[in-house]
């Protein structure tokens, strides 16, 4: 396989030296970036496979960088936060990272990460067929969605959320099988990373499009 491409964006120079030994040691290329803009302009210049991203950071910060980043194409983020309700903050916000990470971590913890977020992509990319459903269009090879010939772009997880959902349209999907099925693990936040991921799904697709089944989770709704 071709060497897998990682944007490490840290204003820290210290994490950010040993994050990027750590991967490159794994065997990516690691490029690093230690504020905002510089962060967008190297991701448009190595387009990378996977971004690992501080939150606080000089010029704009990590919530912006990602909301630029994903704009240009689908990429999965890890979000690197300070504290854990810093966290669960941002899951709040739905601001379209696919996993979080909080300092201080280790590293090991981090190449873990790594290497599930870019298998998780991997592995979604490999299944099927553009599919028709109702007004959606989801050619997963491409990892593409089309609203009434209009492309829609999404984040990896909101992609992978969404094909899971019309793996099986109409039928109600519960959170923790989405969970396994999207993310392939589990922890305390589970349930509200799935709402928050729904949420930004929803505003992408349209709020009529995904039904919540209250308690238990959510179904994709095509009209027959
Ligand atoms: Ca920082």
């Amino acid at each position: 396989m071709n060497q897998r491409r990682v944007l490490v964006v840290e204003d820290e120079p210290t994490i950010a030296q040993s994050v990027a030994a750590r991967l490159r040691g794994e065997g990516y290329l690691v490029d690093i970036a230690a504020d905002g803009p510089s962060a967008v302009s190297a991701a448009a210049a190595y387009p990378p496979d996977i971004v690992v991203l501080d939150v606080m950071l000089p010029g704009f910060d990590g919530l912006e960088v990602c909301r630029r980043i994903q704009a240009e194409r689908p990429v999965p983020v890890l979000m690197v936060t300070a504290r854990g309700d810093e966290t669960d903050m941002l899951i709040g916000l739905g601001v379209g990272a696919d996993d979080y990470l909080t300092k201080p971590f280790s590293m090991r913890e981090l190449a873990a990460r790594v290497a599930v977020l870019l298998r998780r992509v991997d592995r979604a990319a490999s299944t099927v067929v553009p599919r028709q459903l109702g007004p959606l269009r989801i050619n997963a090879a491409e990892r593409r969605v089309f609203l009434e010939e209009s492309e829609v772009h999404l984040t990896p997880t909101e992609f992978d959320l969404l094909s899971s959902l019309a793996s099986r349209p109409r039928a109600v999907h519960s959170r923790e099988q989405l969970l396994s099925t999207v993310w392939g693990w589990s922890d305390a936040f589970a349930s509200r990373t799935v709402d928050s991921h729904i949420k930004s799904l929803r505003r992408k697709i349209g709020a009529e499009l995904i039904r919540t089944v209250h308690g238990v989770g959510y179904a994709l709704e095509i009209p027959r």
